[in-house]
């Protein structure tokens, strides 16, 4: 027999966590389905281990709900840093603490979860997402709702589904970054981005050639006191496994000359790499295309936040190509912006909403609303708003917004 559920949602990165929960809160019988071994997405899988999108220039925290209930968490294990600035405000975390975290909070709301298990197909009957096939060891398995989030940060649900998709923006797509984990710099050597960005040039000078960017960001983890590098870039296609297959082999290639170059800097010539992602960090693949699409000025210029049912605050932050600087552009006041609800929903399947970095944004837009801060706060939408959709048929903002408002999101006015 098929199992049925009001709610499917498909990921588990921080938009799937947020989606699961606010689904789930709502009242919706909730199945969260991961390809993973544990939820967190980003955070626990490819070395991305800062917090962004949750706080404005000015240190003030944005987003609540989900997003404050997982940093709450992280706080009681020691586990998360004060927000601090970088270019722009974030918080550094533990990811052993997020997986922990996650699996308390989707346990404790009695949110159904398969790991190990990835979403495969979907059935598409008169415009509307009917099931979902899911492959584990022991074969495919199928699961049928009303009503679907789509947190793969790939588009595959909303793709295998017949939904509109869009493979980036303007013909590409942000680039990707292999996250390097480093130990053995003791926690009173100071490892700037400057020291090794003057490294890496100097590297590339005498002529190694397996270096990417120069200036990704580099910070000291909480609990362990390693150090994180956002620096070995690579240009791939997140749908192909032939060529994300070669990124990832690059990547670490790139790994190993950034581990020589970091030997170098004064304290550090018994670094070693403690991990490498595990996966190669896709920025951008699938958006949904939404009945609206979140614009560069939106984001920029931000008007009244009344029609929001999520809350962004990360500048845009764009990666034009592999070892090229960010482009960075700020956010005007009040130094967050709303993102509407039709951006979250589909334009050609009424039962089907989007989390993450797979929502609707113009170039400009996707590189601020993609961060794990704001994927909470609209993986958490998305899933209130699904759950509304397969209890009612149907819903809106005003009813969106009064459901998150219930669960603590704490929108502004
Ligand atoms: C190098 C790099 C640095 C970054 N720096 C930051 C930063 O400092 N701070 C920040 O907040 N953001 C940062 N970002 C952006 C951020 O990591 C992502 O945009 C964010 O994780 C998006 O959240 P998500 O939940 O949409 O997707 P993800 O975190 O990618 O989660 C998607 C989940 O879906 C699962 N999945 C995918 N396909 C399937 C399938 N078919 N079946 C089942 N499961 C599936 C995946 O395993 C994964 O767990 C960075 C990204 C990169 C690559």
């Amino acid at each position: 027999m098929t199992e049925h559920y009001d709610v499917i949602v498909a990921g588990g990165g921080s938009a799937g966590i947020g989606a699961a929960l606010g689904a789930r809160r709502a009242g919706a019988r909730t199945l969260l389905i991961e390809r993973a071994s544990c939820l967190g997405g980003a955070a626990t899988l490819r070395n991305v281990v800062t917090y962004c999108g949750l706080h404005t220039q000015d240190l003030r925290q944005v987003v609540f709900g989900v997003a404050e209930e997982m940093l709450a968490g992280l706080r009681k294990l020691g586990a998360v840093t004060e927000p601090r600035r970088f270019t722009a405000v974030t918080v550094v975390f533990d990811p052993e603490s997020v997986k922990r975290v996650a699996d308390e909070l989707c346990d404790s709301a009695g949110v159904e979860m398969l790991l190990h298990s990835h979403l495969l197909s979907a059935t598409r009957q008169d415009e509307r997402v009917t099931a979902v096939r899911v492959a584990d060891h022991s074969g495919v398995h199928e699961y049928t709702a009303a009503a679907f989030v789509d947190a793969t940060g790939e588009g595959d649900l909303a793709r295998h589904a017949g939904a509109e998709v869009r493979y980036g923006n303007e013909g590409r797509v942000l680039n990707g970054t292999l996250g390097v984990r480093f130990g053995g710099i003791p926690v009173d050597v100071p490892v700037t981005r400057e020291a090794i960005g003057a490294a890496v040039r100097a590297a590339k000078e005498a002529g190694v050639t397996d270096l990417s960017g120069e200036s990704g960001l580099i910070a000291r983890m909480p609990v362990s006191g390693d150090v994180i590098s956002y620096l070995a870039d690579e240009g791939y296609d997140a749908r192909d496994a032939a060529d994300t297959s070669r990124a990832e082999r690059s990547a670490r290639r790139q790994a190993q000359e950034y581990l020589k170059v970091i030997r170098t800097l004064p304290g550090c010539a018994d670094a070693y790499i403690v991990n490498t992602g595990p996966e190669l960090g896709t920025r951008e693949s699938r958006h949904l295309v939404g009945r609206a699409q979140l614009s560069e000025e939106e984001v920029l210029r931000p008007g009244p936040v009344s029609d929001a049912v999520a809350i962004g605050a990360w500048p845009v932050e764009d990666h034009p190509g592999p070892g090229l600087p960010a482009e960075w552009k700020f956010i005007g006041d009040p130094g967050y912006y709303g993102i509407p609800l039709d951006v979250l929903r589909s334009r050609n399947t009424p039962n089907l909403f989007a989390g993450g970095r797979t929502v609707d944004g113009d170039r400009r837009a996707g590189a601020s609303v993609r961060v794990m801060g704001t994927a909470f706060a609209t993986g958490q939408a998305a899933g209130a708003a699904a759950a509304l959709t397969a209890r009612d048929g149907d819903t809106d903002t005003t009813t969106v917004r009064a459901e998150l408002d219930r669960q603590g999101a704490r929108l502004p006015d």
